[in-house]
């Protein structure tokens, strides 16, 4: 079975910014992060929480 509505919260532990995601799309785009400490590049998800998105 599929989840259907289940969204994560990645955080780049660099710069904390949050990004909602579906739970099947995976890591939000790379982009890049202007907070990382010795070269500019890509921010570095982490999952931070999980919610079930049906309302
Ligand atoms: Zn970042």
């Amino acid at each position: 079975m599929v989840s259907n509505g289940k969204q994560i919260q990645w955080v780049c532990i660099y710069c904390g910014r949050k990004e909602w995601r579906k739970d099947w799309t995976g890591r939000p785009m790379p982009g890049l992060c202007n907070k990382r400490p010795y070269a500019k590049g890509p921010h570095r998800w982490i999952k931070n929480r999980e919610m079930d998105g049906t309302k």
